[in-house]
């Protein structure tokens, strides 16, 4: 029996660092400190697997899948490469590299998510921290369209409202929490307040806030749906925090303004620097869809969106985001890495991807696996394979391997570099 410590979870953006992996031969037979979604993601890795790799829902060898899949994309004009946020950086690295050999595009799943997030704060900046400065210092938290008791479920307790902190020793006692949102949630249980505002109504509450903290007077009695005295009161608590931050999830990114909210709230934790210290982070999803972004970025100078087709890359989301490229019925040929744009993309989209020929690498069955012409099982990254992956605060950390993969499995990483390697000799192109 091996016990791995220090394992980090390869779920979502909070990547806990503090996991502890029991062996048994190749046998994974418990997982400590993991929330109840990381331990299903350890203990059942081996279910509904990819069982061997298929062309056209036949059995195929791993060779002869990936043949398929260079010449299915070395003969596309407008290929698309897509997915990559569960997956870890070296892969990400390489699908980027495929797009360029290709002349391609490439996206991740960022641009159905906080996409608008990236486009606000490439306009007006970001005033940014780490989850241990938050455990540490953050007296004020507060969640703007966002759930962490379903979507982040350890982010409360291992961050933001219970620890205990170096300059916040009385743990929960000593912050004070606040979740606004446009339904009642679970987190009206959790926070000391729940601010409850129209549908629609985010970006104009964010930017009253602004001007109430810059010393406006408000006339109105409320502002979308928040009474004059509650907006009042969440200003005086702003003021006075030692360390205060907003953690923004869907709720903003992807309601009326988008990202115009998130300038909002940019400008709101501007103004409020004026008075004490305060930040904000976007709550990633995926668990490595921060570095996706960060890989991306590194490679092209953009996050995501990237167009190679005129050989150097160009940057334009709504024209070069996955979802457009299908919808428009540009792209003729995908490869899709960890991701199920088939169970998440509208409907336009999914019906040309079924058209198209589709490669996907996936450890799992999924919809987009039952679709595709070429899929090809890999080794769970995190659990059967290294790697690296960003946190949501963009800390970089290792990604372990516990177990074994099943005889013949590869990494994303290594089933991209055959892939490539056969796109260029298809291309004539030396390595
Ligand atoms: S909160 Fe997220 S990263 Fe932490 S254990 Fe749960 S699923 Fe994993």
């Amino acid at each position: 029996m091996v016990v791995h410590s220090d394992v980090v979870c390869p779920f979502c953006g909070c990547l806990c660092d503090d996991l502890e992996v029991t062996v048994e031969g190749d046998e994974i037979v418990g997982v400590k400190n993991a929330c109840a979604i990381s331990r299903s993601k350890f203990m059942n890795h081996g279910e509904n697997r990819l069982q061997e790799p298929a062309i056209d829902g036949k059995k195929a060898s791993l060779e002869k899948a990936i043949e398929e899949a260079a010449g299915i994309l070395a003969d596309a004009k407008r290929p698309l490469v897509y997915g990559l946020s569960s997956t870890d950086c070296g892969a990400i690295g390489r699908a980027v590299e495929l797009a360029e050999v290709l002349g391609g595009v490439v996206d991740n799943t960022s641009s159905v998510c906080h996409g608008p997030t990236i486009l606000a704060l490439q306009q007006v900046g970001e005033s940014k921290t780490t989850l241990g400065e938050v455990k540490n210092r953050a007296d004020l938290v507060v969640f703007w369209g966002s759930n962490p008791t379903e979507s982040h479920l350890r982010h409360l307790i291992r961050y933001s409202a219970m620890p205990k902190g170096m300059y916040v020793p009385e743990g929960r006692k000593g912050r004070y929490i606040v979740a606004v949102d446009v339904r009642t949630t679970r987190m009206e249980r959790v926070a000391d307040e729940f601010v409850k505002v129209d549908q629609g109504g985010d970006f104009e509450l964010l930017l009253v806030l602004r001007a109430a903290v810059r010393g406006v007077k408000i006339k109105a009695e409320s502002v979308s749906g928040v009474p004059r005295e509650t907006i009042m009161e969440l200003v005086r608590r702003m003021k006075g925090a030692k360390m205060g931050i907003i953690f923004f999830g869907l709720g903003l990114t992807q309601s009326d303004g988008r990202h115009m909210n998130i300038d909002a709230a940019v400008g709101l934790v501007t103004e409020l620097n004026h008075h004490t210290k305060f930040l904000l982070t976007p709550m990633r999803g995926h668990y490595n869809v921060a570095g996706a972004n960060s890989v991306t970025t590194w490679q092209t100078g953009y996050p995501y969106a990237v167009d190679f087709a005129r050989g150097y890359p160009r940057y334009n989301p709504g024209e070069y985001t996955s979802v457009d490229l299908l919808a428009k019925e540009e792209a003729d040929a995908a490869i899709v890495i960890a991701s199920d744009p088939a169970a998440t993309f509208p409907a336009e989209a999914v019906r040309h991807l079924a058209k198209i020929p589709v490669v996907t690498l996936d450890q799992k069955v999924t919809p987009t696996t039952m679709l595709s012409r070429v899929a090809i099982p890999v080794a769970t990254a995190g659990v059967e394979a290294e790697g690296t992956a960003y946190r949501m605060d963009g800390v970089a950390l290792r990604l372990s391997k516990v177990v074994e993969p099943e005889d013949g499995l590869l990494s994303d990483e290594a089933v991209l570099e055959a892939i490539i390697e056969r796109v260029r000799a298809l291309k004539g192109e030396v390595g």
